[in-house]
């Protein structure tokens, strides 16, 4: 795959729920190897611009591309099967399996959802070489192979996230959205999530990240866009971001994407001293 093609277009997307325009005619870019920002106040569309793109929710109007395909009429596993991954905003897991087995599942269903010869592979045991190497390896990206064999029910609400990180990248997604995945995290696990999200873009995979912790923003996105009820209003990198009139009025206000520690990690930060 080429870095920093894009991969991903949407145009004109609208999708209404009754008399809300919840998502609003919008066009967006986005490029493989990226980290791309969907910001703005909650309401906004967010999550469900996501379920358009995913095919959790179908579209009223316009068109979405992916990797030189239009798949807004895909049924859901037809955009799985395309490369389409995402964790929930609220964490799906089966609590009363294992961490492994969890994430084993995530590789069967992707197996199931390619249909015909993946449906009889879904069948393998999932304990069996075919399983254990990819759900081990995606295990170790999300640095979560210490608990393999712990029940989810056991592990502490911020590793789940990896959980279903892990989950999802075991079927080799070329995007991931992360639907506010920073949420309940330790100092510490932040930064292993921003370690793993970095080394995931630089595989090639554009990452989406909703998230209100705008220094990780600030952190982790090449690309911002910006959403007011339902609208894309702005789309440029965090430090243009802040500059723009109508994206600090509609919802930076005074939030800025410095990092707490006031360190650069690499990208451009807005100091606001
Ligand atoms: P965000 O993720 O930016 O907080 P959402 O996408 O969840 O925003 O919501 C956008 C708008 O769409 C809100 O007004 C919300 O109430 C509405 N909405 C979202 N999902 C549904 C649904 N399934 N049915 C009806 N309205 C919905
Ligand atoms: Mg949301």
């Amino acid at each position: 795959m080429i870095k920093e093609a894009p991969i991903l277009t949407l145009s004109g997307v609208t999708k209404n729920f009754g008399g809300v325009k919840a998502v609003d005619s919008v066009d967006l870019v986005g490029k493989a190897g990226q980290v791309h920002g969907l910001i703005g106040p909650n309401g906004a569309g967010k999550s469900t611009l996501i379920g358009c793109i995913t095919g959790i929710s179908q579209i009223d109007a316009g068109e979405i591309h992916f990797d030189g395909n239009r798949i807004d009429h895909l049924p859901v596993h037809r955009r799985a099967r395309v490369g389409i991954g995402r964790t929930f905003q609220k964490i799906r897991l089966a609590s009363q399996l294992t961490v492994y087995e969890n994430v084993a599942s995530g590789l069967a269903a992707s197996w199931f959802a390619r249909g015909g010869r993946g449906w009889l592979q879904a069948l393998t045991p999932l304990r069996s070489s075919v399983i254990s190497e990819p759900v081990m390896k995606s295990l170790a990206e999300a640095g979560i192979e210490d608990i393999a064999e712990e029940l989810v029910s056991s592990v502490p609400y911020g590793r789940r996230h990896f959980v279903e990180l892990a989950r999802t990248l075991v079927a080799n997604p070329k995007i991931i959205f992360l639907d506010e995945p920073a949420t309940g995290l330790t100092a510490l696990e932040r930064e292993r999530f921003s370690n793993m999200v970095r080394g995931v873009a630089s595989r090639g995979v554009l990452v989406v990240l909703v998230e209100h912790d705008l220094a990780l923003v600030g952190e982790l996105c090449d690309q911002v866009t910006v959403i007011e009820q339902g609208r894309r209003i702005f789309t440029g990198t965090p430090t243009e971001a802040q500059r723009d009139p109508a994206v600090v009025q509609a919802y930076l206000g005074n939030m800025s994407f410095i990092t707490t520690e006031g360190a650069s990690s690499g990208k451009d930060y807005v100091k606001t001293t």
